[in-house]
């Protein structure tokens, strides 16, 4: 099958660990016979160094038009880089929030799963990690509290903030829908967090999200406040799932989630909306302190392609042998400096990517 993917290496890290996510694509196309035809184009720093925006109309516009779009990082060293003396609206991550809001990318899916060769990175006890945790965190992305109307004024001579948390049901009701489809490709369980004892927004989610439940009786629903979530997560990760939440309490609790992992550089993420297309990108940021050394960890990004495979392109098989290529390559010991640990072989970035393209060309 022939598809069009459009790359944004960005900044940092960014093209040094897409390099290697593209080179694992092209060892897929090879193997499966297809057509990868990937268009690169600039995203966040490089593209006000070039073109005075973070993200011109022209790259929207292809990344709309395209199948698939693979990201890696944006910015700078905050506070040292030119960028930052810009305003920001203009600043390179203002880029990110233009491409997903342009792309209608109102879902975000961010898997924590803790590799058996990692367990020692992880920072839980022994008896809590238990058998390990694969949990993935849908978040809505495109409304609540940071999409609501924000300002200071003043009441009663004091200076007063506001900050609204709006949802309709229909923005409640995609999002369900995404995250009950999910759980039925897994272990069919929804744990939907919400604030319900206290916010209007909470009720309407919760009731929303139960009528949503009515058309997938195979999988258990159960609702949990996000202060009990949080508290869950560090003290039995294992429970669950797929985790369902409004804007900013995902934003929090799947900071947290990947914390637990211990590794930041092997989380991926993937951004959808209600068609096909998608965006990919690895959790972390541009890592400035170790770009152009070739040091960096690409495995997020490469298990951001599977994810691109899997969910934009229907290739659930080739995601398959991305993410078991990735696990044996860790299984035979070989470690990017971040993941390092004793006895086990350090290699640089782009020979780990080098490692996972050998491992997926030699399984059957
Ligand atoms: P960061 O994730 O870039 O780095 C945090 C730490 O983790 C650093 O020590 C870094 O070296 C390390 N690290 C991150 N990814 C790694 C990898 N793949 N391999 C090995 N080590 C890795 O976060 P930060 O330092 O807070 O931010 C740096 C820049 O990235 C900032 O400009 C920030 O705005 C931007 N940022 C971009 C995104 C994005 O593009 N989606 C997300 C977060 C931060």
């Amino acid at each position: 099958m022939e598809f069009h993917i459009v790359l944004l290496p960005g900044d940092g890290i960014g093209p040094e660990i897409v390099g290697q996510a593209q080179k694992t694509l092209e060892a897929v196309a090879r193997k499966y016979g297809h057509v990868f035809d990937f268009e690169p184009l600039l995203m966040g720093g490089c593209s006000i160094d070039k073109y005075g925006v973070p993200l011109t109309d022209e790259v929207l516009e292809k990344a709309k038009g395209s199948d698939a779009v693979l990201l890696g990082a944006v910015g700078g060293k905050v506070g040292q880089s030119a960028w930052y003396k810009l305003p920001p609206e203009k600043r390179p991550e203002a880029g990110l929030l233009a491409i997903r809001k342009g792309m209608g990318l109102f879902a975000n899916i961010r898997p924590a799963y803790l590799f058996p060769q990692l367990k020692h990175r992880c920072p839980l006890k022994e008896e809590v990690i238990k058998d390990g945790f694969d949990l993935v965190i849908v978040r809505e992305l495109t409304g609540g509290l940071y999409f609501g109307k924000h300002e200071t004024t003043v009441e009663n001579g004091l200076r007063t903030a506001h900050d609204t948390l709006i949802y309709n049901e229909e923005e409640i009701r995609r999002i369900a829908v995404r995250a009950f489809d999910m759980a039925m490709k897994r272990r069919k369980k929804v744990s939907s967090v919400d604030k319900a004892n206290v916010l209007a927004s909470s009720r309407l989610w919760r009731q929303v999200v139960e009528e949503v439940a009515k058309d997938y009786p195979e999988v258990q629903l159960e609702h949990v406040l996000v202060d009990n979530a949080a508290m869950q997560l560090v003290r039995d990760p294992g429970q669950f799932d797929v985790i369902l939440t409004e804007n900013s309490f995902g934003d929090i609790l799947s900071d947290e989630a990947s914390e637990v992992t211990g590794s930041i550089g092997m989380l991926s993420s993937a951004s959808l909306g209600s068609g096909k297309c998608g965006l990919y990108e690895p959790s972390h940021g541009s890592a400035p302190d170790i770009a152009g050394q070739d040091i960096a960890n690409p495995l997020a990004t490469i298990l951001s392609a599977a994810m691109l495979l899997r969910y934009s392109l229907d290739l659930d098989k080739e995601a398959d042998d991305v993410e078991s290529a990735v696990r044996a390559v860790l299984a035979a010991g070989y470690r990017t400096p971040d993941i390092m640990s004793e006895g086990c072989q350090k290699v640089g970035c782009s020979q780990m990517g080098d490692l996972v393209v050998k491992t997926l060309l030699e399984t059957q």
